[in-house]
């Protein structure tokens, strides 16, 4: 017997799906126009960050050295915690060492008796949801009566959402999800993911913009490692909740501290944010104007509330062509397929950067034009979510 027979055969039937995922290697500079990452505001290459994180490494070394509770928190992790709690409008914040581990931290840490979590919401919020041990209700995207109702006769239960939903990059009704939580006594949580850096005015975010910062029953949860342009995630809420994830969130206490160079680099583009407060408008522009093109050329897309833009393909496959398409005329686009989405909704995932000039708008006009021409989408249906 082959110990390792099932794996073969589960990895060819997922290659005959159109599933196989691989990996490939990004060279050093720019050499394909980059739609595929999640560096929204170009900063992950920006010299001021790359400034912020040599020195940082400089003064206080390669690693953090230990867990934020022994020897990992320095003064650039306490500095950084007070400049995202500022920028947010947040009373207070706590920073991990990447997104994915914040909303793992966050949602058990809370322990809820019932979470209810959007249909659409990030797989790191699914597997918060799995670690929590709580019963999770799933509501259908963006319902808010629904969640009105999963709520209903519930104590001490969490609302979780994302704010810009991470692949069809349209905002969440976060003002009515308040109102629904606040009658209830319970708490929203909102992944702030794709909406840190680019969603208010400056890219104070989603709740920012909603007027909800600050209210003792929301929390936030954050990724340094897209708009931000370096790694690492935060929490950010009441002292209440920081004070309980500094003593129970098991994702921050046996976790390595966030490495000095990524904190510094943090505080380099929040700075960066209050330089040039421009930048978000430019990246959120640019989306609108990348789907008005998609839905001119009859692909089918969303209306972009960030800077991400989807075009929906259906089939994997498809989906798959469509993107070495784009490779072909010098743009690389993400390519997402199940289970990143659900089934039939395989598409290409387009980044409104904010530093995208002309001819890099032409550029993707063409292709998307060439994907119109030498593909077959269909119709997504609005299939429910196979995660
Ligand atoms: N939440 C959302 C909505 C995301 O898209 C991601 C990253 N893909 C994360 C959380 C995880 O953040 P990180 O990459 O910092 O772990």
């Amino acid at each position: 017997m082959d110990p390792l027979e099932r794996l073969t055969t589960a990895t060819r039937d997922r290659t005959a799906a159109g599933l196989r995922r691989t990996l490939r290697p990004r060279p050093p500079g720019p050499s394909l126009l980059d739609l595929a990452s999640n560096d929204y505001l170009g900063l992950s290459r920006d010299a001021r960050l790359a400034e912020g994180a040599i020195e940082a490494v400089r003064k206080w070394g390669a690693g953090s050295t230990g867990s934020r509770l022994v020897t990992g928190t320095t003064e650039l992790h306490a500095e950084l915690e007070h400049s995202l709690a500022e920028f947010t409008g947040m009373p207070s914040a706590l920073v991990f060492s990447s997104g994915y581990l914040a909303n793992l931290g966050v949602l058990t840490a809370l322990r809820p008796r019932l979470i209810v979590s959007d249909q659409g919401n990030h797989a790191s919020l699914i597997d918060g949801c799995r670690l929590s041990r709580a019963p999770v209700t799933v509501t259908p995207h963006g319902d808010v009566a629904a969640v009105d109702a999963a709520l209903a006769g519930a104590r001490d239960a969490i609302v979780v959402t994302d704010a810009v939903f991470s692949v069809d990059g349209d905002l969440a009704p976060l003002r009515e999800l308040h109102r629904v939580v606040r009658g209830h006594g319970a708490v929203l949580v909102i992944d702030e993911a794709h909406a840190l850096g680019v969603v208010g005015p400056g890219g104070r975010g989603a709740a920012y913009a909603a007027g909800i910062a600050g209210e003792p029953d929301v929390v936030l949860t954050a990724t340094l490692s897209k708009a931000l342009g370096t790694q690492g995630g935060a929490v950010l809420g009441a002292p209440e909740v920081i004070e309980t994830l500094i003593d129970t969130a098991r994702s921050f206490v046996f976790d390595t501290g966030l490495a000095p160079a990524c904190a510094g680099a943090a505080l380099a583009a929040l700075d960066v944010l209050a330089a040039e407060p421009d930048l978000p408008e430019r990246a959120r522009s640019h989306a609108v104007r990348l789907a008005g093109t998609a839905r001119e050329l009859g692909l089918a897309t969303t209306s972009p509330a960030a800077a991400v833009v989807p075009v929906i393909i259906g089939d994997p496959h498809e989906a798959v062509r469509a993107a070495d398409l784009c490779a072909d005329h010098g743009v690389r686009v993400g390519c997402f397929r199940p289970p990143s989405v659900p089934v039939g909704r395989a598409c290409l995932r387009l980044t409104a950067r904010a530093d995208l000039g002309e001819a890099d708008l032409t550029a993707v006009t063409k292709a998307l034009a060439t994907v119109k021409k030498q593909t077959r989408p269909y119709p997504a249906p609005n299939a429910g979510a196979t995660r």
